[in-house]
């Protein structure tokens, strides 16, 4: 049954749920911003159904060491929308 391995699988920071990789939103932080993945350096995922997640902007602020989460929250909003 596990024959189809061609979907990489990445886990969500906020609800940790495991979701093929083209389903969620592949982020990095530079130099405390919110960017999206360019292709080097470390990155995470984030499904797009915890966007709005309570516990988001606090994620996100850990994984940027970052102290403005809503900063944050507010680029994340910009990247998915011009994501979409
Ligand atoms: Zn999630």
């Amino acid at each position: 049954m596990a024959r189809n391995s061609s979907h990489p699988v990445r886990m969500c920071i906020v609800c940790r749920e495991r979701i093929e990789q083209s389903a969620l939103i592949r982020l990095q932080c530079r130099e405390g911003n919110l960017e999206p993945y360019i292709g080097m350096g470390r990155s995470f995922y984030l499904c797009f159904e915890c966007v709005e997640h309570k516990k988001t902007s606090g994620q996100l602020a850990r994984h940027c060491k970052s102290n403005t989460p809503v900063m944050l929250m507010n680029r994340l909003k910009e990247i998915v929308v011009n994501d979409g």
